[in-house]
């Protein structure tokens, strides 16, 4: 089923092939539409990612179940050089 406001499908679904996680137990999973992502930066007040970190998505482009997980919430963090996005060039120096 999918989400009217954001075109995302969202709803519970019953999987039985290891779809998100790989568990193969048949299992209802619950998929959040991008409405469903709360996760939000408080630095800066913008989503942390596209959906819901710790939370199953449907991928249309892939045409399967992905669980998003939490840490896939650190790459906004990253935008505001809380990391070291540059490479350090090693430099060098010419022999006298
Ligand atoms: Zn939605
Ligand atoms: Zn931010």
């Amino acid at each position: 089923m999918r989400c009217a406001a954001c075109g995302w499908f969202a709803g519970d679904i019953l999987a039985v092939a290891g779809e998100g996680n790989g568990d193969m137990t048949p299992r209802v999973i619950r998929i959040r539409c991008k409405c469903e992502n709360w996760n939000r930066c408080a630095r800066c007040g913008g989503p942390l990612a596209d959906g819901r970190l710790s939370a199953y998505e449907y991928d249309v482009a892939l045409g399967k179940v992905l669980y998003r997980a939490a840490y896939s919430g650190l790459g906004h963090q990253y935008d505001h050089g809380a990391a070291p996005s540059r490479v350090v060039q090693p430099r060098v120096r010419a022999l006298p």
